[in-house]
């Protein structure tokens, strides 16, 4: 007996519903367009939930609030098309900016008791030399909010989800943007979309950032995927959502 026999390393392929929750609004896609876009295809459910509502990220300073955020939502419906997202929701939490952690770690416990995912992606906040806060309190939040969703005694930040929660089973978590990764996801065959979608974000990136970005990932799939029998992957780490706590 191995504890990898106790805590087998969750099926991502065999997942149903993914919540992928963000910290800001081109981060699942940056990461993980490609393999979301092959689950999505398989047939599973992808929601998106993005926590900070990304102003600081508008390359045009000359837009107002209002209209930074219409872009931004305008440029992740585009992507989302393509990727095959199905739901997506916001919390709006200031970009870079301060807010409570455990307001952040309420909000996904509703979010994950009322949409009842049975796979969770988000970015991996122990990633060594990550400075944005966002993606430590995102990653983290995230993880509390997964271990502690059938503990209705800790509360969300909606008592009626809490009261109408019966409980469900949630199969693991998916860290991406990560240095340790158990599983390189084969995204040879959603390549296209996934480049596709990232061109969506005209709002966030220059026209050269954007050529740089892109320059960039196409290193990175085929670097990760030196080894494998495919030419680009996607890296992912993925806990039993019993693995979250004290190292087993
Ligand atoms: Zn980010």
């Amino acid at each position: 007996m191995t504890i990898e026999t106790i805590l087998p390393i969750p099926n991502i392929f065999e997942a149903k519903r993914i919540l992928c929750i963000q910290p800001h609004y081109d981060d699942n896609d940056i990461a993980a367009a490609g393999i979301l876009t092959h689950l999505a295809k398989n047939g599973a459910e992808i929601i998106y939930l993005t926590v900070t509502n990304d102003l600081m990220g508008v390359v045009d300073d000359s837009l107002s609030d209002e209209e930074a955020a219409r872009v931004l939502t305008r440029d992740q419906f585009a992507a989302a098309k393509i990727v095959g997202v199905q739901e997506q929701y916001w919390l709006g939490y200031p970009d870079a900016g301060e807010y409570g952690y455990f307001d952040v770690r309420r909000d996904l416990l509703k979010y994950i008791r009322l949409l009842k995912p049975d796979f969770i992606f988000t970015c991996d906040p122990w990633l060594t030399y990550e400075a944005h806060h966002d993606h430590i309190q995102t990653g983290l939040a995230t993880s509390e909010a997964v271990m502690f969703a059938g503990l209705t005694k800790i509360a969300s930040s909606d008592p009626e989800v809490d009261s109408a929660y019966e409980g469900h089973s949630i199969q693991g978590i998916a860290f991406y943007f990560t240095r340790e990764p158990n599983l390189i996801a084969d995204i040879s065959s959603t390549w296209k979309e996934k480049i596709g979608a990232l061109r969506c974000y005209e709002a966030q990136f220059s026209p050269a950032d954007m050529e740089q970005l892109l320059v960039a990932m196409d290193a990175k799939s085929q670097q990760v995927a030196q080894g494998q029998s495919f030419a680009r992957g996607e890296p992912l780490k993925v806990l039993h959502t019993n693995a979250l706590h004290v190292g087993i």
